[in-house]
Parts: structure tokens; sequence; C-alpha cells
């Protein structure tokens, strides 16, 4: 089975003002495309691989066989196919809050704008390229953290609730070097919270 882009669930342009639209279609054509080519460029030495799910492989990656430098290659692209999947799905044009999810925010970060803050802080602290998340460990608890690179929580066995991408590649064109800027306004794409 080979893995494939996704289409984004809205048009290039939805996200302005604050995701350009040229950043957009170079971040899903380009940065996505790339890791799903060399995901599967990876996966096809690995038969055995072939038809087990990604998030179940990225967890197991310590387990599965793989020779030399197709372990980093396997981390990295499987991790950039699985976050930018993630990360198209929880933005758009409109709100479609998850009123469950506030109430855990609430519950767990004071309020939903405490909790915007601490992992906007979070994402500007990162050092480099990387992710900000909020993640669902195997105990069912939220947790809030970064990862480098295209480090995926499924490696934890966490499942991504919310993902930044904090690469400058999803911001630079705009942006340029403020990624605080960039990570403020983009709580106007998350879709799930208000
Ligand atoms: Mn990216």
């Amino acid at each position: 089975m080979k893995h494939s882009l996704p289409d984004l669930p809205y048009n290039y342009n939805d996200l302005e003002p604050y995701i350009d639209a040229r950043t957009m279609e170079i971040h899903h054509t380009k940065h996505h495309q790339t890791y799903v080519n060399n995901l599967n460029t990876v996966l096809e030495k690995y038969s055995q691989m072939a038809d087990r799910k990604l998030e179940e492989l990225m967890e197991d990656i310590d387990k599965l066989p793989f020779d030399g430098a197709d372990k980093t290659a396997f981390r990295n692209n499987g991790g950039g196919h699985l976050n930018h999947s993630f990360f198209w799905r929880i933005m758009g044009k409109d709100k479609e809050v998850d009123k469950k999810l506030v109430e855990e925010i609430s519950v767990k970060f004071g309020s939903v704008d405490e909790f915007k803050k601490a992992l906007t802080q979070t994402a500007i602290t990162r050092f480099g390229s990387g992710w900000a998340w909020l993640a669902r460990n195997k105990q069912g608890q939220l947790e809030l953290y970064s990862t480098a690179n295209q480090d995926s929580p499924f490696l934890q066995g966490h499942i991504p609730v919310i993902g930044l991408d904090v690469w400058e590649h999803a911001y630079y064109l705009k942006y340029q070097n403020r990624r605080n800027e960039y990570a403020e306004n983009w709580w106007h794409v998350l879709k799930i919270l208000p």
C-alpha cells in the first residue's frame, strides 16, 4: 500500500490572512509531498510493513528491522506524513468547536486562553524546527510538549489532539522570522477551539 498526499479539506486561500495561500500551496504540494515520496521509498524495502498502519509502525519503531539510515528516514518522513495529514485537518475557514475538548482543557489548564498561552509559549521556545503538541497519553490524559524535527507523538504511543507546525516553511513567506506572530495568529484557523 503506497501512501499518498491527502487533499486539503479547503482551498489554499481559505486560511488568509493568517496563513497565506502561497505558503499553504508550497507546504502541501512540495513539503508534504516530499515526506510522502520519501516514506514510500523506505517502505518499499520492507514488504512486511506494507499493510500495517503508519501510527502503529511509528510506535513500534524500535522493534522494526530497519537497516542503517532507514530507521531515521522512516522516523522523519513517516512523522512528516502523519503530522501534516493531522495539521491540515484541524484547521479550517470556519470554527467547528469541540465542546468536550474545551471542557477538558479548561479543567487542566484553567481556561482555553491559558492553554493557548501555554502552547504558544511551547511553540515559540522550541529551538530550531519542530512541533508544539497537545497530545493524549496512554492513560488518556492530555500532555503539552514540543518535539524536534518531524518527531510524531505516536513515537510514544500518544494521540495528537492539537499540533502546531513551527518549521520556518510553515510561516516564513508571510512572517519571516516572527514565529511568535505566526503562533499567535494560528489560533484563528485552528477550528476545534473557540
Ligand atoms: Mn510543515
